[in-house]
């Protein structure tokens, strides 16, 4: 018969304690100096060493070389108190919970009087001190007290309250801990060693949880895997099964169907773990367990090399993979969701129609209204996931608009072409997460920022869906902006002075540029997947990202300039029939009142007054569609993005950009003629030459009018800064 690895393996010394420091450092300089107290309180969670550490202090007290930290292992105390040795007459271990009454501590106080037989101190470890009655406690009192020079106590207690304040305020208390899961798994990897056992490392973590920091529980898990070891040692198969715990590759599967949002995938694992008889329960706390590793995941992505998860390497790359399948929101809430839920299975008498329900909650973010499904859909849109997987009765309340829709078409197959490519440009920028680092993979045109078309294939109803998601980029480009800012200053920079979103079709974004040259920076090296991953953070869903230099002909034929459009003040130079210098303000009343009354009253907000605010989106995502009547076609520029800072500046260039660019969509013509009529007038908004923020909300009745005007699609706008 071989003895429990707990006690084979026990500490005999301080420094032998694995995972307690911050108790035996200080235990060890006491003993040091000699400054030991009559009486200890080891207090904590079960396995963790107390009453090991008590019998350690013991022997350290009475070892014939000390009181020493390090007790010398060889003399006659030294031995008898050794870890597997048979004890010493003069250390005396009471278990309270049999122990605990009064008379027995009667008893302990006349023992205790008794000088020493052979030792230097007689020691009292009483363990499970909480079982002590309050009458034994009261005892003893006296003793603990003022005990005689030769008696020592230790108190040892997983329920430190419990100990009478009399008593706990006689001694030194240590408070032990629960070892950290780094520590165990150490620990047995060097028990296994020393036993010659081999063993899985993927196993060991499953030991590591189901011991839950205690050593002696994690010991004892160890010893019964080792006593069903076969040749092949301890191996995950066994471990996993002997454990009960979900097996790690059910886990993947079932998080890769969350990932996809493919509830068949999901609805089947559930239904394999119950065929297979497992717990409901257990496996919805291993999957939470599994959602903490990878929300940690999400939000810490060194941790796979920092040791903050406990996992071999190839699963830490399976959970970086899962991880950012579903983003740190979305993983966020499926563990919210999962917490909650299995705090409602205990007791509940359906626990599979629980789990169930819980599954289909992670799978529908949309029929919930919180914060946190809000952020998981924006999260599942930026990663070009299938939004719209959710019932549309269910998603429709909550959806702004069609703009999920759009994200629902079928992506992947262009985007994987498109993430080649993007391996093969030169090497991006640091970003910051790898969840992020992906978009911008999937975004990238082609190489070198040659403008693309998008692929019509993907594209099943193309018609509906620019408008919506234009006007959703005109209300985040800020957001958009700041982002850019963050992630690559110089792209910053660089889109921010010189670049304007002039145009949104499908996935496609344009950015015109006021300047050759600013635009070549741009196009040159992999600028543009950086912002298309800068969109991608806050619009969801894959983006392209084109530059063209304002004026010259968008990327689609019949596109119409909106950015640089004059503010809406002056509205004058956009309309066909004011083609000639016209003086602003005064000019074509009408069309000027048809977009601030039509189109979005926000727009006519002074760049000072901000845009319009975020909270309304919803609602004015959309003006662009209603847009007004067709009836005023011709200006490019028309009431474009308003007050914006486009002003003098983006008049100027645009009028150069029209010049020299030459062909141009209908109304273009007038356009340069129109710029001077209002560079007086806009000098004003010069002052804040960088305000992008008004910048976006202007633009969308820019948009609207300008789409009103040429009945087109917009594709593209300039802005010139
Ligand atoms: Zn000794």
């Amino acid at each position: 018969m071989s003895l429990a690895l707990y006690r084979k393996y026990r500490p005999g010394t301080f420094a032998e304690v694995k995972g307690q420091e911050h108790v035996t450092e200080p235990l060890r300089q006491a003993l040091r100096t000699g400054r030991i107290n009559h009486a200890y309180l080891f207090s904590g969670p079960r396995g963790c060493g107390k009453t090991s550490s008590a019998r350690i202090l013991a022997r350290s007290l009475n070892c014939e070389k000390g009181p020493t930290p390090d007790p010398c292992g060889v003399c006659e105390s030294c031995v008898a108190l050794a870890p597997t040795g048979p004890g010493h007459l003069d250390v005396i271990e009471i278990d309270a919970a049999s122990h605990g009454g009064v008379d027995d501590a009667r008893d302990l106080r006349e023992r205790a009087f008794f000088a020493p037989v052979a030792a230097r101190f007689k020691i009292y470890i009483i363990d499970e001190a909480h079982m002590v009655t309050r009458e034994g406690f009261n005892a003893l009192l006296k003793l603990v007290e003022e005990p005689p020079p030769h008696l020592k106590f230790v108190f040892a207690t997983t329920e430190p309250e419990k100990v009478i304040g009399t008593i706990k305020s006689r001694t030194h208390h240590y408070p032990f801990r629960l070892m950290p899961p780094a520590t165990l798994r150490q620990l047995m990897e060097e028990i296994l060693g020393s036993e010659s056992v081999p063993y899985e490392p993927a196993a060991l973590p499953l030991v590591v949880r189901a011991g839950a920091g205690s050593a002696r529980d994690s010991l004892s898990i160890l010893d019964q895997l080792l006593a069903g070891a076969d040749d092949a040692g301890i191996t995950y198969a066994r471990a996993v099964s002997l454990l009960g715990y979900t097996d790690a590759d059910l886990l993947d599967e079932i998080v890769t169907a969350f990932a996809r949002r493919d509830g068949a995938k999901v609805f089947a694992a559930v239904n394999r773990i119950i065929e297979g008889g497992h717990d409901p329960r257990r496996f919805a706390a291993d999957l939470l367990e599994r959602f903490r590793d990878l929300v940690v995941i999400a939000n810490v992505p060194e941790a796979t090399s920092s040791g903050l998860l406990d996992h071999p390497a190839d699963e830490l790359e399976r959970l970086a993979a899962q991880a950012a399948s579903m983003g740190p929101a979305e993983l966020t809430r499926a563990a919210e969701v999962f917490n909650a839920g299995l705090t409602e299975m205990r007791g509940a008498t359906s626990p599979r129609l629980l789990l169930e329900l819980m599954c289909a909650r992670v799978l529908l973010p949309g029929a919930e209204g919180g914060e946190a499904a809000m952020m998981a859909r924006l999260e599942r849109l930026e990663r070009g996931g299938v939004v719209a997987a959710a019932p549309a009765a269910v998603a429709a309340p909550a959806e702004p608009s069609p703009a999920p829709r759009p994200a629902a078409r079928p992506e992947p197959a262009p985007a994987a072409p498109r993430a080649e490519e993007a391996e093969r440009a030169e090497p991006r920028p640091p970003a910051a997460r790898p969840a992020a680092d992906d978009w911008p993979a999937a975004a990238k045109p082609g190489s070198g920022g040659q403008p693309r078309r998008p692929e019509p294939a993907s594209d099943p109803a193309p018609a509906p869906r620019v408008a919506p998601q234009g006007g959703a980029l005109q209300h985040t480009w800020p957001q958009v902006l700041d982002v850019l800012r963050r992630r690559s200053p110089a792209v910053w920079a660089n889109v921010s002075t010189h670049a304007e979103v002039i145009g949104v079709e499908g996935n496609i974004v344009t950015l015109g540029y006021s300047q050759v040259g600013a635009m070549r920076y741009f196009v040159n090296g992999t600028k543009d997947t950086v912002v298309a991953a800068a969109i991608a953070e806050v619009m969801g869903g894959t983006w392209k990202v084109e530059a063209v230099v304002a004026g010259s002909s968008g990327p689609s034929a019949g596109a119409a300039p909106a950015r640089q459009a004059p503010p809406a003040a002056r509205p004058a130079p956009s309309r066909p029939e004011n083609a000639a210098p016209a003086p602003a303000p005064q000019a074509s009343p009408s069309p000027q009142a048809a977009p601030s009354a039509q189109a979005s009253p926000p727009a006519r907000r002074q760049p000072a007054a901000g845009r319009p605010q975020a909270p309304s989106s919803q609602a004015d995502d959309d003006p662009w569609p209603d847009a007004p009547p067709p009836d005023d076609v011709g200006g490019p520029p028309g009431g474009g993005r308003g007050p914006a800072r486009g002003g003098l500046a983006a008049a100027r260039s645009a009028a150069n950009a029209a010049a020299q660019a030459g062909p141009r969509q209908a109304g273009a013509t007038g356009w340069p003629d129109a710029v001077p009529g209002r560079t007086g007038a806009v000098e004003a908004d010069e002052v804040d030459p960088d305000n992008d923020a008004d910048a976006d909300a202007d633009a969308l009745t820019g948009m609207a009018l300008v789409q009103r005007e040429l009945g087109g699609q917009i594709i593209g706008e300039i802005d010139h800064s």
